[in-house]
């Protein structure tokens, strides 16, 4: 079988390994975990001939994904690959639930709220607490609220668990006082309470189980999901009925080590029915402890799945020796790690190299002129799509951006959500919610004065509240009030509501048809005369525009893997009548909003895949291919690039470690997560002064590298006489005219074979391709 091939012994064993028997697979970077998951899933199929669609693999980012099914499609085949339930937790989670959510009383046509839309409910809820917080001298942001939430979502605890823990901690405290001595609050000191004093603190539990609860509540009023909620409800579905996960015969999970408490147990009952899962993980590479990673559900799984057995990968395939042996320097400096092997396959390369600058101005231009540089010097062997540059924060990039600007040299951002947080982005996409979800609040707040039609906050408000009171959308309130079957609101807004209510029944007839989201947003962005409105309203309205067009790119995509490109026709005995004006629906319009759309809508598998992307502009892969990338460490978890550059103070103290990060440790293994992501070349940038919330600092370079270097230097001195065992005779000729000697020595050999021997990676490149590049004066790390 194709997919057995070019697997080492150790790899090959994980992927025949019986299906029966649950499995690890640990191994650090570069050494195939991926490749071997997905292998597996090929072998499944075609050997123990397991349904595709009895499979379910868990990845961590859409992008991973999508690099999954894409190598799958050559492996088992395009149709078989669409059957596998494949995808990140959020992502299976929202189509279980779909499929579902009626058995939890969910309506399936719910839709997923994303971060930005969740802070803004919290902080009008948390309002209502200011005076108290004030009078109790405790500072509480909206984000600080919406983080503990989201902690305490994400270990399973309900608004109502919280309430009580905190009637439970006001009981003691009192009981304290009265006894002149506190009382340890045993079952609260778990972990949150240990990293999260905050959550210790009386007050502020008060306040955050009361906007929990009513946060919630306007959830469900909306008929929304958080992203916490999609997992919070994936578990309970299958808690509750386990019989929805017994089509699963196979669960496997890439990227282990950073799965929460709430995605470990998620896991296990997917996997309740069969028993059998693969699982593979670095406990290096855990860097999402701020999320409530916990690298300890590897020992649970021990304990859940007792035949559980663990196989190790020892060979790196990415990176050059020499990056490994950086990389390897800056991890072993943790003491409490467990040490494990990990062995280079390809040749020593040049070795990183670190580079100090006066400032970050130095070093943003240094990047993008070295980038430039070696385009040009490799003859086009290295494209602009063979760079990244990884920052600790996406906030770091803009230097550096307008670096490769200046350079003329074409960039994109991938991280984050950014793409969708774009303002004219989260306009368009708060038109398509609504149409999807009329009952959606934040959506409705968003569209009504997208273009301004002069509908004031206070009008917003009396809308929502009569919405609130008659139990109807705020979609069919203004509809009422626009035909006149509800009373106008003074100032008169039925004349304003003309240019929304119109385009808002077209725009629903027409996801009713099941009209695909790309011909919908256009007729969208025709109906609102939205290009106009940029026009009128953004200095750069044409770049906006070309956001919108990527918007419309990025709904083909979706259209195209989900198949349903020139729109599909309900299936047969689907209840939804095309003819049926929805606002004219009678009073228990709520259920019939939910049948008139159908489930699963091309409108609602797009919005879904937005919502849920968890990486790039439309993660459109030849995008990548032509540009920079530029991200932050925790999103280029994974994925591996020709040349890396970690610049932007990653290396100094008090940035890199973060003077935000609680724990050291998992700054550097973030620090060591960046630098294996390099195949080839490794630049480490320092500066020696950084303007930091507007003051100029003086920058050290942190610890993680300055021990490092002594250790590797160390090490290469010992390594370098093997070096040239690879050398052919042509490249030692070479090499020799080069230095203008008949046979150069052995050490001078190695030297010149580390600075300039560039692409290890493709081994028919021969090294006197690169001659010409002189490497410029720094430290090589
Ligand atoms: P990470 O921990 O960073 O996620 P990983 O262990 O998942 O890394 P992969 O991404 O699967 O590693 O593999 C790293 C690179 O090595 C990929 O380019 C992959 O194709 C290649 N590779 C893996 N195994 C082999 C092999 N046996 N022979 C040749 N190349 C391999
Ligand atoms: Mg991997």
């Amino acid at each position: 079988m194709a997919y057995l091939r070019n697997l080492n012994p150790a790899q090959l064993q994980a992927v025949e390994h019986s299906p029966n028997i649950p499995l690890q697979i640990l191994a650090g970077p570069g050494s195939g975990k991926t490749r071997v998951l997905t292998a597996r899933i090929a072998h499944l199929i075609f050997h123990h001939r397991i349904l595709p669609q009895a499979i379910c693999a868990v990845t961590f980012t859409n992008k991973a994904a999508n690099e999954m099914r894409a190598r799958l499609q050559v492996l088992v085949g395009r149709h078989e690959t669409g059957l596998i339930r494949m995808g990140t937790f959020h992502a299976l989670c929202a189509s279980f639930l779909r499929r579902h959510g009626s058995k939890l009383n969910l309506e399936t046509n719910f839709t997923i709220c994303d971060a930005d839309e969740s802070k803004k409910i919290i902080k009008k809820l948390l309002e209502d607490h200011t005076k108290f917080l004030a009078d109790k001298n405790v500072s509480l942001t909206e984000g600080t609220a919406m983080s503990l939430i989201s902690k305490v979502k994400a270990r399973g605890e309900t608004a109502d668990d919280l309430r009580a823990r905190h009637l439970r901690m006001k009981a003691r405290q009192s009981d304290g006082r009265k006894r002149r001595r506190p009382q340890p609050l045993d079952d609260d000191q778990d972990e949150d309470g240990g990293t999260n004093p905050l959550l210790q603190d009386v007050n502020v539990l008060e306040v955050v189980a009361d906007v929990y609860k009513r946060y919630e509540r306007k959830l469900r009023q909306s008929n929304s999901l958080d992203f916490d909620d999609l997992l919070l409800f994936g578990v309970r579905l299958f808690e509750r009925h386990p019989s929805v996960g017994e089509w699963c015969e196979h669960v496997l999970v890439d990227e282990f080590q950073d799965t929460n408490t709430i995605q470990y147990e998620l896991m296990r009952r997917i996997a309740a029915a069969s028993g059998c899962v693969t699982i593979v993980g670095d406990p290096d590479q855990s860097i999402y402890g701020w999320r409530s990673a916990e690298v300890k559900n590897l020992r649970n799984m021990l304990r859940d799945f007792p035949q559980t057995q663990q196989i190790l990968l020892e060979q790196n395939y990415r990176s050059t020796a020499s990056i490994l042996g950086a990389s390897m320097a800056i991890v072993a400096q943790d003491k409490k790690r467990v040490a494990k092997t990990l062995l280079a396959t390809h040749p020593i390369g040049r070795r990183p190299m670190l580079q100090l600058h006066l400032n970050e101005y130095e070093e943003a231009t240094f990047i993008a002129t070295e980038i430039k540089h070696l385009v040009a010097a490799t003859g086009g062997m290295l494209a602009w799509g063979d760079f990244v540059v990884l920052l600790r924060f996406n906030a770091l990039s803009r230097l550096i951006e307008s670096a490769l600007q200046k350079e003329g040299i074409p960039n994109r951002i991938l991280g984050g959500h950014k793409f969708f947080e774009r303002l004219e982005v989260k306009d368009l996409l708060a038109y398509l919610q609504l149409i999807d979800n009329p009952h959606f609040v934040p959506a409705f707040s968003r569209a009504i004065n997208v273009p301004a039609r002069g509908i004031g906050e206070k009008t917003v408000a009396e809308i929502l509240a009569t919405a609130e009171r008659l139990k109807l959308s705020p979609l069919t309130v203004v509809t009422r009030i626009h035909d006149g079957k509800l009373p106008d609101i003074k100032p008169s807004v039925k004349r304003k509501l003309a240019t929304f209510v119109p385009p808002m029944q077209k725009l629903r007839k027409l996801a009713r048809e099941r009209t695909p989201p790309s011909a919908l947003i256009r007729r969208l962005l025709h109906l609102v005369e939205f290009e106009a409105h940029l026009k009128k309203t953004q200095k750069d309205w044409d770049s906006r525009v070309e956001n919108v067009q990527e918007l419309i790119n990025f709904a083909s995509e979706v259209e195209t893997s989900e198949g349903i490109a020139g729109g599909v026709r309900p299936d047969a005995g689907e209840r939804w009548d095309v003819d049926e004006d929805w606002d004219v629906l009678p009073e228990l319009d709520l259920e019939d909003e939910r049948l008139s759309l159908g489930s699963d809508t091309p409108l609602r598998l797009f919005l879904q895949a937005s919502m849920l992307s968890t990486d790039v502009a439309a993660e459109n892969k030849d995008d990548g291919k032509g540009k920079v990338t530029l991200t932050t460490c925790h999103a280029a978890k994974g994925l591996e690039w020709p040349v890396v550059f970690i610049p932007a103070g990653m290396l100094e103290d008090g940035t890199f470690p973060s003077h935000r990060a609680e724990d050291v440790d998992e700054e550097r293994r973030l620090l060591y997560v960046a630098c294996t992501r390099a195949q080839t070349l490794l630049y480490l940038t320092h500066a020696n002064s950084r303007m930091f919330a507007g003051e100029t600092r003086k920058k050290d370079l942190s610890e993680f590298v300055s021990i490092a270097l002594k250790e590797n230097q160390n090490s290469f001195a010992r390594e370098a006489p093997h070096l040239t065992a690879n050398l052919s005779a042509g490249d030692r000729a070479l090499l020799a005219k080069m230095l203008g000697r008949q046979a150069p020595d052995e050490a001078e050999v190695a030297r010149r074979l580390a600075e300039q021997y560039v692409v290890a990676r493709c081994p028919d490149v021969q090294f006197s391709d690169f001659l010409h590049y002189q490497a410029a004066e720094s430290t090589r790390l």
